[in-house]
């Protein structure tokens, strides 16, 4: 039995085989075969898997967001079957003997080059999708599992790091925890996890070796240990604190359909922050009250090229109608920074948390902004919308933002496409900027939502990523509470209503912090909603604010 220590970022225990996760681009060979038929076979075989796989994927599409979606997966499969992308992947298996993966590659690149050479966009569109069916027979015939997984089973994933990229195409189905080399709390690989449930430990170092694959592991996602090949008598310790925890969960969920309400008669809102239209079941199922952070950038992680406006407004739509009439805030694409996306291009800079992110890419590319925009409104006719931006430092920004959702507006108009009048406009709260002039961005804009973990980084100085940074990275820093209590009091002062959407929200040593200074909704991953109702509802303001409020403001500290 092995014990090795790491950083609980997920809560919840795990016990499985451990797997390490793959980072597979195979290469493919070219050879020449003798047995042409059988070769040719191989081929049929893989072209029919990835048929079938297809309309799986057209059927979870359908189901999840729409038909339009669907029909993706479904050209596709035409695409597989295509009489002419056949008969010239067989020419190449048949007639010069080669190898069905050199054959399928070279079709592949012949078609995409002669779809890009057309003129019509339509029909250049179609050389990704033929890149994409062909990248499936591929993997079909190589062995290659999308995702990273090979295994039947469901797995305790290890990896040096997984990024959010890597973490969002995972089959969840098949994840029992996440453990890592490196990574922090507030990293978005972490997030992920908690959003998804799942136990997750982080910063484990070189204890974390590949010779462990295939062995038996226990993890304890809320103390951070990892154990590989536990006793019998370890092993049983852990099933019955996974037991102890199902016993806490069912007492928890008896709080599904009560307020969110202090003793003393305070409510607050309590909603979730989701990745992906998939999330919002587990929204459902945990009683959220809302979407107080919809990451949409989670939809161009998970994409190969740029998501279009029907796909992005199909994504947008399903979680409204899911949602049915509760608040939705959707945050425009914060890219950059730990999530990269190739197809972006963004250039390669130093110190990618104080470059070109987020809101700021938005603003120097309008016509990828004004595409999610669009979806934006145009989904806004199927629920109860919000919209924010995140790292603002400043006024001009936001106003640009208006000026360019008037623009979006008028459009709409002018093609008869309906939309809804009463989309709130939010900012995110991540930068001191944003914080110290919160009393002037509140006249811009209905509401704030505080993201700690970017604030948090920036304040302190310190990178979110690196665990290295330990205590100095503090989200409890009096620092960042005067600021979110100075955003809470500008903002009020406005008639502004204030969120708090980063990790820090389903801290529960919080809670009482957040309803001192008056904070009006907590946005936090579906699993902290029942905890996070538990806390509230054992607290009375009147005995615990005016101490906190004292402390807040005080000029002697013995800690910070
Ligand atoms: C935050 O910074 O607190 C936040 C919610 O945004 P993200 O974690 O996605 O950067
Ligand atoms: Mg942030």
């Amino acid at each position: 039995m092995i014990t090795i220590q790491g950083k609980g970022v997920s809560t919840g225990i795990g016990m499985g085989p451990l797997y390490f996760y793959r980072r597979t681009k195979a290469e493919i060979k070219t050879y020449t075969v003798t047995d042409t038929e059988a070769e040719w076979q191989r081929f049929k075989d893989a072209q029919t898997t990835a048929i079938e796989q297809l309309g799986v994927l057209a059927d979870k599409a359908r189901e999840e967001a729409g038909d339009e979606a669907a029909m993706l997966f479904e050209t596709h499969q035409m695409m597989a079957e295509d009489l002419d992308y056949e008969e010239a992947i067989q020419a190449l298996i048949q007639e010069e003997a080669r190898n069905a993966e050199s054959a399928v590659a070279d079709t592949a690149a012949q078609f995409a080059e002669m779809f890009a050479s057309m003129d019509d966009a339509y029909m250049q569109g179609r050389a990704a999708d033929v890149k994409d069916v062909s990248q499936r027979i591929l993997n079909i015939l190589m062995g290659v599992v999308q995702g990273g997984i090979n295994s039947e089973v469901p797995v305790l994933l290890a990896a040096d790091d997984l990024a959010p990229s890597e973490t969002i195409q995972l089959d969840k189905s098949k994840i029992l925890g996440f453990i890592t080399s490196y990574g922090s709390g507030s990293s978005h690989t972490a997030i992920l996890a908690r959003t998804m449930g799942i136990p997750a430990i982080v910063g484990l170092g070189d204890a974390l070796d590949p010779i462990y694959e295939g062995r038996l592991v226990v993890v304890d996602g809320s103390t951070g240990t990892v154990i590989i090949e536990p006793t019998d008598e370890i092993f049983a310790d852990f099933v019955s604190k996974r037991e102890e925890q199902l016993r806490q969960r069912a007492l928890l969920e008896q709080l599904k359909g009560e307020e969110n309400i202090t003793k003393d008669g305070k409510t607050i809102r309590v909603y979730c922050n989701i990745g992906s239209p998939e999330d919002v079941h587990a929204v459902q199922v945990n009683d959220g009250g809302g979407i107080g952070l919809f990451r949409s950038e989670f939809l161009y992680l998970n994409s190969s090229t740029y998501p279009t406006e029907d796909e992005q407004f199909e994504a947008y739509k399903s979680v409204l109608t899911q949602m049915n009439g509760k608040e939705v805030i959707i945050r425009t694409c914060d890219i950059g920074a730990d999530k990269q996306i190739d197809y972006f291009e963004l250039p390669k800079e130093e110190n990618p948390a104080m470059g070109m992110r987020a809101l700021r890419i938005s603003l120097s590319r309008p016509g990828f902004f004004r595409t999610q925009l669009r979806a934006l409104y145009r989904a806004s006719a199927y629920g109860n919308l919000g919209i924010m931006f995140p790292m603002v430092t400043s006024v001009w920004e936001v106003r640009e933002v208006k000026r360019l959702i008037e623009d979006v507006k008028h459009d709409l108009r002018e093609e008869g496409i309906p939309y809804s009048d009463h989309v709130e406009i939010g900012i995110m709260i991540e930068t001191p900027a944003a914080a110290v002039l919160s009393d002037r961005l509140a006249k811009e804009v209905d509401f704030f939502s505080c993201g700690t973990n970017d604030l948090t980084q920036y304040t302190l100085a310190c990178d979110r990523q690196n665990n290295d940074l330990g205590r100095f990275y503090d989200p409890h820093h009096l620092s960042v509470v005067r600021l979110l209590k100075m955003v809470v009091e500008n903002a009020h002062k406005n008639g502004v209503w204030v969120g708090i959407c980063g990790e820090l929200g389903a801290d529960l040593e919080m809670t009482e912090t957040f309803l001192a200074i008056g904070v009006d909704e907590l946005s936090v991953s579906p699993r902290a909603v029942l905890p996070l109702r538990n806390k509230i509802r054992s607290i009375d303001t009147t005995e615990t604010s005016p101490a906190i409020l004292a402390s807040i403001d005080s000029d002697e500290s013995p800690k910070f």
